[in-house]
Formats: C-alpha cells, structure tokens, sequence
C-alpha cells in the first residue's frame, strides 16, 4: 500500500482521497483553503446524468455570434484574456467536428452510466445518505419550436441512459412548479435529473470524514516533482515531503502543476455567476433550467440558487457581479415573485477542456503521478465516479474505458 498526496481538497480530492483509503492506502490531502468556496461549494447542486453532450457543438458555435452581443448574455469573453484563451477556443472549434462530437458523447455516457451509484458509495464511505433527491429537472422554453427540438433531442440521449421525458405545455409545467407564474410557451421535464441536499454540506462533509481518517493540511502547493524516492511537493510555507505517489486534482490551478511535470494541457475557466437566497419566499417543486438564456434555479432546503452563464476569462480576473444580476432579472420574467433583495452572489471557476471531457490519467511516462481535473459543467456529478477510477488507475489496474480521458490527447 502506498502513502499517497493529494494536491487540492475540492469534490474531486475528496472523492479520490476516500475512494484511495477503501484500498488501503494512506492519504494526505494538501488544500489551500479549506474553508474557501471553489466551485465544489457554489455549483447549482444538479446530478446532471443526462448532460452527456460536449459543448462544442456546431449548432451551439451558431448561437456564439448572437450571444455575444449581450454584455450581461449567456456567453461572454473577456476580450483582454483573448490571446491567452486563442489556443482553448481553436481546439474548441475543432472539437465541434460531428465526429469528434460523437466521440465525446459516448465517452461522457460511459461515466455518466454510474455516476448515481458511484454517489451512493461515495457517500456510504463518508457516512452520508439520503443527501440526493429524486426531483427530475424543468427546462422552460419561450417558443414551441424551440421546445420541441429539445424534446427531441433529450428523448434520443433518454433511450441512452434509461429516463424517461415528457413534452408539456405551460399550463402543465405552472400545475407542476405553481411559481411559474410569467409568460413562456412550454416545458420538457427529464427525470434523470436529481438534487443533491446542498453543494456546501456535502463538501464539508465529506472534508470531515476525511480529517478523521486521513491527513487533511492546511497548505498551498507551490511546485511539485519527480524524483526517484518518490514525488516531491513543496508549499509555499516551506514544508517539503515526498510521496509515493500523487494525485493533482486542483480544479483549474491544476495546470501549473502539469506544466511542473513535464507535460502540458488546455484548461481554462468557464466562470460562472449565482445568486443564493436563504429561507426564499419563492418555493420551486424541483430545479428550473431556462436554457435559451442559460441559467438554472435550484432549490435546495432552505435555499434558493439562480445561476450560471459562461464567461471566458481568466481565473484570476475580477468579477463582474451585475452577471449574477442580470439573471435575477431575466428569472422575473418567469417568477414574478422572485425577491429583490437578500441574497448572496458567487462566482466560481469551472474547470474545462475544449473537447468537455476531463482529464482522469496517469502521467503516460510516470504511473505514479494521477491528474483529475477539467470536469467543466459536470464536475459535481462525475466526481464520485472519478474518484472511483483515479483510485484504480493509481492501484495499477488499467481500463481500456478511460483512454478519451487521457492527458496524452493533449501532448
Ligand atoms: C456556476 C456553476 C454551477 C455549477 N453547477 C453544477 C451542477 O449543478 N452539477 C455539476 O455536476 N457540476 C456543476 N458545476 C461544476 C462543478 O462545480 C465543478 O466542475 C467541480 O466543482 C470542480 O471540482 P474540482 O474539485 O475539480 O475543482 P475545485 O472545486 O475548483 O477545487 C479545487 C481545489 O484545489 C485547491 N487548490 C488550488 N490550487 C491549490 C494549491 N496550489 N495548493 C493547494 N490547494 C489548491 C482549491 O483551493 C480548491 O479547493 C458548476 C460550476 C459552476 C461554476
């Protein structure tokens, strides 16, 4: 059994540390802010299984030129990160290809496929349950055809994946979720959706169970490297120690450390805005997604969550909440009595690739080194099932299944 570090303690650590433990290895995870709200915290909290299209897509790439031209839209650029992004968004339009769609497609149902059960042991391993809902999902739209196409669409990846969908018009949509109250012209509800209890609970738990049984440290990773007594991690407060093995799985900073590594990767930041309402006057029965503006509301507990949107930018940029604003006030529309004032607005780092598949890997010249990272849209429903196979690969067990995932697509 080995002594394995973990570099960064969000969703995708936490997953990967537990899953390592129930093999026998000894973990120590390395989190720079473990009380912090990366977007293992602040995400719309949706098992999303039936998301399985990669998002470069021709008829999305058609949308990208209207979109743009509302500044507070669903897809906006930071026009000064543009050089820095040139190399993401070519190898974005090049995987819009038909054929590399359809690649990508069938590797993300692949993972989707176990992604509950994958939860359910997840979780039995930290001592959790019941923490996901079986609430299915409304998507509204403001024109029939638009409604129809979609239908059509998640009907197709439905048969995949064993979910049922259904066509209804507003007025059964409004019987379904009462708060719908503004103008649209129909809705499609998909029960392959589901709601977790609340993305901060559940990372915070799961951050527990590990400080009980693991090693979970306070420290901020500045540089890591091979060596032949193991892999040598240094913190910027000096420590130093030396593994036998490691796992990087720190969301977006991960390619620093790739780069450290001797390879190289394309990831950047799809940021993304919310706006959560505690104890919310507005009740919805089950998550709201309003895609022809690209936003969802979820309603958790005692919490009410609008958000989403995609801004290409660099991680480090400062944020632009009048974003998260501008999604309250198209949400008015539909929920008229959605409150003005009291909530609190986030935004967060998705972690992507151009092509929407995440890295899960070995180094292809150094099995002792494991990358998880990159999940963009989809990271707190795959990291279970990330976890899951970061454990085997780093256990010695290969899977001819995982190959789309590899760091070597990009080398
Ligand atoms: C608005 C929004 C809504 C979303 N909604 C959903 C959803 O409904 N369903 C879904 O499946 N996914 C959703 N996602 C995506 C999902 O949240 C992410 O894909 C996922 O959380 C990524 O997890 P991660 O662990 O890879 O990265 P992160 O959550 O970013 O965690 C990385 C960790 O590494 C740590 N770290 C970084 N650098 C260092 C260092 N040098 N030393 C030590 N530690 C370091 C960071 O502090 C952080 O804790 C959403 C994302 C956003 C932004």
């Amino acid at each position: 059994m080995a002594h394995i570090g973990i570099v960064g303690g969000g969703l995708m650590g936490c997953a990967t540390a537990l899953n390592l433990m129930e093999r026998g290895h000894s973990v120590t995870i390395l989190e720079r802010d473990a009380g912090g709200l990366p977007a293992s915290v602040g995400n719309a909290g949706i098992l999303a299984v039936p998301e399985i299209d990669p998002l470069a897509r021709v008829d999305m790439l058609l949308s990208v030129p209207k979109w743009l031209l509302d500044p507070l839209g669903p897809l906006t650029l930071r026009w000064q990160d543009l050089p820095a992004l040139t190399p993401w968004l070519v190898r974005l339009l090049l995987s819009a290809r038909p054929g590399k769609v359809a690649e990508g497609r069938a590797a993300l149902l692949t993972l989707m496929k176990t992604a509950e059960a994958d939860h359910a042991h997840l979780g039995a391993l930290a001592g959790i349950s019941g923490h996901i809902r079986d609430t299915g999902a409304l998507t509204v739209f403001d024109s029939t055809a638009a409604r129809d196409k979609a239908f059509a669409h998640e009907t197709e990846n439905a048969k995949l994946l064993g979910c049922n969908v259904e066509k209804l018009d507003a007025e059964e949509a409004r019987r379904r979720v009462p708060a719908l109250q503004g103008a649209f012209a129909g809705a499609v509800f998909n029960d392959g959706y589901k709601t977790f209890e609340y993305p901060l609970t559940l990372l915070r738990r799961l951050q527990a169970a590990l400080r009980e049984r693991a090693t979970l440290l306070d420290a901020t990773v500045s540089s890591v490297a091979q060596a032949e007594s193991g892999i040598v991690v240094r913190t910027e407060g000096g420590r130093e120690f030396t593994f036998d093995k490691l796992a990087i799985t720190s969301g977006v900073w991960s390619r620093r450390f790739v780069a450290d590594l001797g390879l190289k990767v394309l990831l950047e930041t799809e940021r993304g805005y919310n706006t959560t309402f505690m104890n919310p006057s507005t009740t919805l029965e089950m998550p709201v997604f309003f895609s022809e503006h690209g936003f969802v509301a979820t309603p958790f507990e005692n919490a009410l969550r609008i958000g989403g949107a995609v801004e290409l930018a660099s991680p480090e940029a400062p944020a632009n909440y009048r974003r998260a604003a501008a999604m309250r006030r198209k949400m008015r529309r539909y929920v008229p009595d959605l409150q003005e004032e009291g909530g609190t607005e986030w935004m967060g780092r998705r972690p992507s690739t151009p092509d929407s598949l995440p890295v899960i890997s070995l180094h292809p010249r150094d099995p002792r080194i494991a990358f998880a990272f990159g999940h963009g849209h989809v990271g707190l429903t795959l990291s279970a099932t990330t976890g899951r196979h970061v454990a085997r690969l780093l256990s010695g067990e290969t899977d001819a299944a995982l190959a789309p995932f590899s760091i070597a697509r990009f080398q």
